[in-house]
């Protein structure tokens, strides 16, 4: 096959080369991620005040292009574009003391934990699942669940753009069997949709109010579809559980007004993380599986 050198080059590598050589493109990955969870957001707003115009019959404006590639990346404080050097994940953040080169506004320190946080769960997935369809399916789905918990915690939405695709990536996958039978992974999407779908009406109708998003049913649906319907009951658990004792922290704490809602999505992703590597004995503690 095409690239079978290259997996034969691989194999060649011993483990910790491996793993190595995953973290550091987990780094890099991180970096192009702190760009798509500031930037996807703003591009999805654009596209609907487009939109919105349309309908409207008004004129829509000609704006410069803004996507994830293009304008280069500036100092949001003085608009400087960030050179080549300065873009080296974490290192540069150290070099620069969190402070942009030109004009000293401080970088947040976030930047650089969601390039450590990638590099890290990087080599997780390597060192779970070796050069396998499984660790390129882990590597995925960690990049892409990073990307969403950001992107939910800043703007409470979890963009169509990364959920679907997500979730034709897990039927994928699966179509050989790589982390669950396919028929499994299929009612894995269409229940983790279908119970979300059906606690909100629930909620909504009993209460009145909106207790989370479409966004959170699509990413169970898509998680469903990696792992299977028997991990959906204790991805929705783990979710809750840990959702729900952040939530009374926060409130307890004032940190947080009790109206405000609580993004759903990060526990969901986090519990996605957890049924990757602990799907069994997970499984097997909520008594499924
Ligand atoms: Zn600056």
């Amino acid at each position: 096959m095409f690239f079978s050198p290259a997996i034969q080059l691989l194999d060649t590598l011993g483990p910790a080369t491996l793993i190595g050589l995953a973290a550091v493109l987990g780094l890099l990955v991180g970096s192009f991620l702190n760009v798509v969870i500031y930037r996807l957001p703003k591009m999805m707003e654009a596209d609907w005040q487009v939109q919105a115009a349309e309908l409207r019959g008004e004129p829509v404006a000609e704006r410069p292009p803004f996507n994830l590639m293009t304008p280069r990346s500036r100092c949001p404080h003085c608009g400087t574009p960030i050179a080549a050097w300065q873009n080296i994940p974490v290192i540069s953040w150290l070099m620069l003391r969190g402070r942009c080169g030109h004009c000293g506004a401080s970088i947040p320190v976030r930047y650089p934990l969601v390039e450590a946080l990638t590099g890290l769960l990087a080599a997780l997935a390597i060192a779970a699942f070796g050069p396998t369809a499984a660790g390129a399916g882990a590597l995925l789905l960690s990049f892409a669940l990073i990307a969403l918990t950001f992107i939910d915690l800043d703007t409470q939405l979890l963009p169509d753009d990364i959920t679907l695709p997500l979730l034709w990536l897990g039927l994928a996958f699966n179509l050989s069997g790589t982390f669950v039978p396919i028929t499994e992974a299929v009612v894995g999407a269409m229940l983790g949709y279908g119970i979300l779908w059906t606690i909100f009406w629930i909620f909504k109708l009993v209460t009145g109010k909106e207790g989370m998003g479409y966004g959170d049913f699509k990413l169970l649906a898509a998680l469903g579809a990696w792992f299977g319907w028997k991990q959906i009951p204790s991805i929705i658990l783990l979710a809750s559980a840990v959702g729900a004792t952040v939530g009374i922290l926060l409130i307890v704490s004032r940190q947080h007004r009790r109206e405000a809602p609580i993004p759903f999505g990060p526990y969901l992703a986090g519990a996605g993380l957890l049924a990757l590597y602990f799907g069994k004995p997970l499984g097997a503690f909520f008594g499924i599986a």
